[in-house]
This record gives structure tokens, sequence and C-alpha cells, in this order.
């Protein structure tokens, strides 16, 4: 029997794919690819899935590539890259410590930088987009891997490109334009209250941080 699924996806549910592979070394990628059929699913930290009872026919792709790298961006800004199996909260940490600003208030937000752009992830009024600028994918249709632009992705509340078309894309890195500032700080997620739940223990109120 394969790798269950239920095993990492944070609703504990699908049973095992035909092949289950944890993708960390970027330097694979092209071997990888040749042998990845079209009914391969791309996933990241499996916060956002609901994966089947019956498993998945087909190799399930777990984006696990680390790496953070920054730039001198136009205008006094900094442009950080983030391989897609990055997680948002240590995205978001690594920026914070060094005096960016831009993302902050993702840092409450499970999964990875690779996924944030399908569901343009975001809370409390910042989102992915805002500071996205281009992002590399590899598109299985035209076999090719490309550089996206902020515009290409067709960002809108909580969608992109991405959602509709799930399969075509695996994105493989993130570039995003943030701004330096003295005061950089993630909210204190640590002091906000629980959110109140319904009687199937699941959240149905997130409550908004306390005031800075
Ligand atoms: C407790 C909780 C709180 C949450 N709060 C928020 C919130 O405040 N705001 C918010 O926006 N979301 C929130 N989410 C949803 C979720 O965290 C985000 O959607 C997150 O971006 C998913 O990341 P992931 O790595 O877990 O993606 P996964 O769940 O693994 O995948 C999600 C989708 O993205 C695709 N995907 C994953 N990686 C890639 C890749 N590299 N290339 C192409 N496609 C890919 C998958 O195929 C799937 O369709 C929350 C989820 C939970 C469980």
């Amino acid at each position: 029997m394969g790798d269950l699924l239920a095993d990492h996806t944070t609703l504990r549910l699908g049973d095992p794919a035909d092949r289950l592979h944890t993708h960390t070394d970027p330097t694979t990628w092209p071997d990888l690819l040749a042998e990845l059929s079209s009914r391969t699913w791309v996933l990241g930290g499996g916060s956002n899935v609901l994966a089947p009872d019956a498993g998945h026919r087909g190799t399930v792709l777990i984006m696990a590539t680390r790496g953070i790298t920054t730039t001198h961006g136009p205008r006094g800004t900094v442009e950080v890259t983030a391989r897609a199996g990055e997680p948002l909260a240590e995205l978001v940490a690594h920026t914070v410590a060094h005096g960016l600003s831009g993302i902050e208030y993702l840092t409450g937000i499970p999964g990875t930088a690779g996924a944030a752009p399908v569901q343009n992830a975001g809370a409390y009024g910042q989102e992915i987009a805002h500071t996205l600028t281009t992002l590399t994918a590899h598109d299985h249709h035209t076999a090719r891997t490309v550089r996206l632009t902020r515009e290409q992705c067709r960002f809108g509340y909580r969608t992109s490109r991405f959602k509709p078309e799930p399969g075509r894309f695996t994105i493989l890195d993130v570039t995003l334009r943030l701004t330096p500032r003295a005061n950089a700080a993630p909210i204190p997620t640590r002091t906000w209250p629980k959110p109140s739940t319904s009687p199937s223990g699941r959240p149905h109120h997130w409550p908004k941080p306390p005031p800075a």
C-alpha cells in the first residue's frame, strides 16, 4: 500500500496515491518532469485540499523545495524570491527579520509560498498579489517553464488563473517586492483570541487581531 494522503493533508483525509513524491532538490526537476504523467496532483502543505477517500490514481507531488534569495529592486525596494516549498510563515519571519514590510499579515496562513498564489492567499487586507511581481511555473500543457507577471496571474479575491486550471501549472518559485521599514513586524498571532467553533469543532468565525 502507498503513502496515505491523510498523512499529508490538514483534514487528515485520503487513502494512498499510486505514487507520492516529495520534491526537495530543484536540480532534479528536469528528470522528475520526464517521469510525471498527466495524472499528477501537486500539493504544498496540504492545508487547503480535500483528498479523496479513494486516494489518487497517479502521482502526488509534494513541493518541498526550500530557499530564499534577495536582490535589490527599484526605488530602494528589495526583491525576495522563495522556492515553492518554503513555508509561508517562515518566509514572513525571514522578511521581517530583515526589516522588510509587505507580507507580515500573512504570517498565520498555513501552507507554502508556492501555493499562496493559487488562491491569492491573504489576511487582514493584505494578500500575496499585493507584493508578488513574478513567479516561475512549469506549464504542463505547453511543456515549458514560464515566468509570469502579476498581471498574467490574473489575481482576484482568493482566486487566480491557477485555480480554475488545476494541474496545468506547477509553481516553482515566487518573487515579491518588499519595502524596507524600521518597524516591520508580524502581527502578534499568539495573543489572538481563539476562534469560536461550531458543534463539529470547525471554526466558523476567525477573530480579528487586537489593535496594535
Ligand atoms: C486553519 C487554517 C487557516 C487558514 N487561513 C487562511 C487565511 O487566513 N487566508 C487564506 O488565504 N487562506 C487560509 N487558509 C487556506 C490555506 O492555508 C491557503 O490556501 C494556503 O495558501 C494553502 O497552502 P498549502 O501549501 O497548504 O496548499 P495545498 O493545500 O497543498 O494546495 C492548495 C491548492 O494549491 C495547489 N498547489 C499547491 N502547491 C502548488 C504549487 N507549487 N504549484 C501549483 N499548485 C500548487 C494544490 O494543487 C491545491 O489546488 C487557511 C487554512 C487553514 C487550514
